[in-house]
């Protein structure tokens, strides 16, 4: 009797079948299950390469670059008379929405960012959205619960509507501030409004205070304060922190991690206050402790080359430094070359072309 070559994985799995099925080893059907085992395990290797082939040809026809960068803007108030340069009027607003919308942008929210969770269609680039404070001009609802005209959520919305494929979705690093709001009822419509409408809510701490030279005990409360602020009005927790002032504490893993009381914060993410785009959460550079953003501004003083729009135009100019998606979130799509820069634990995930 000639028996197939097994290997030892293969001959296990038909001793346990066997046994399973009651019937003695090696007769001619077991024969004919070991060949039959072979081919499939050929066969399924063979639809392996070839799926994996198909994943690098469509993330080489996209130009993927899953380890490029990704510019985090942020906002603050949107209002018709700004009195200060963070202040941004609604047509300004809109027009750089416009502008990222054109240029082939999709927002992804924080939270999307800092889990890699980064699902676009191909050949797209992923921007993040936020806006600190929570002043009304951001969001205000109107008897119904309809966002009122010229406030942020408004005007992305409306910019969406006119991009079919531009989400409107951003994140919202709340204080006590609450866009006006002072009772728990009316924050909690906020909060609810904006979570089901797909936005995200980030902590900013509750009283906006500067964490710098602060002690471990006190930066753990104030950020669980926050984050308290949040959870007593909604039953979904906040993922990511923006420092008050862009500030780190002395310990810079205290804005990540901690506890105060029976309450305790474990962030994906802590964003900062500038000045450059922020690396993608799969390369090597990207540290949860301390993630840039960009103030959204234009090309003037201080901004010539640290906001928005001096950022957007490199990105522009410098395409192969940008995240551009293979329409695949569950995969990290490169050009084999920058290999070197991804994070390891990401391995299983690349195709690099
Ligand atoms: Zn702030």
């Amino acid at each position: 009797m000639s028996r197939p070559k097994i290997g030892r994985a293969a001959a296990a799995a038909l001793v346990t079948s066997a046994a399973l099925t009651g019937c003695m080893p090696w007769d001619s059907d077991d024969e004919d299950k070991v060949v039959s085992a072979a081919a499939k395990a050929k066969a399924a290797a063979a639809q392996k390469a070839a799926a994996l082939k198909a994943k690098r040809d469509r993330a080489a026809k996209a130009k993927a670059n899953e380890l490029g960068q990704i510019p985090v803007l942020m906002y603050h108030r949107v209002i018709e008379k700004p009195s200060n340069t963070d202040d941004r009027t609604p047509k300004q607003f809109r027009t750089e929405l416009e502008r990222l919308a054109k240029e082939g942008y999709v927002p992804i929210t924080a939270a999307e960012y800092v889990t890699g969770n980064i699902g676009i269609p191909e050949g797209r680039h992923p921007v993040v959205i936020t806006f600190d404070d929570a002043s009304p001009s951001q969001l205000t609802l109107d008897g119904t619960g309809a966002p009122a005209p010229d406030t942020a959520v408004a005007i992305l919305q409306e910019v969406a509507k006119r991009h079919p494929g531009f989400r409107p979705v951003a994140t919202f690093f709340v204080t006590r501030d609450m866009f006006g709001k002072s009772t728990p009822e009316e924050q909690t419509q906020m909060l609810t409004w904006l979570h089901d409408n797909g936005f995200d809510i980030g902590n900013h701490t509750y009283a906006h205070v500067n964490l710098l030279g602060r002690s471990k005990k006190e930066v753990n409360a104030e950020i669980v304060r926050g984050h308290r602020l949040i959870t007593k009005l909604i039953s979904s927790a906040p993922v990511t922190l923006a420092l008050p002032y862009g500030n780190q504490p002395s310990t810079k893993t205290w804005g990540l991690k901690g506890r105060s009381g029976d309450v305790s914060y474990n962030y994906g993410g802590v964003f900062l206050a500038g000045y450059t785009p922020a690396p993608s959460p799969f390369v090597k550079d990207f540290d949860a402790v301390g993630i840039p953003r960009i103030r959204a501004m234009d090309k003037k003083g201080d901004c010539a080359k640290f906001c928005s729009t001096a950022w957007l135009d490199w990105l522009k100019q410098n395409p192969g430094e940008r995240f551009t998606s293979d329409g695949d979130a569950k995969t990290v799509a490169y050009p084999k070359f920058k290999a070197p820069f991804m994070v390891k634990r990401f391995t299983d995930r690349a195709v690099a072309y």
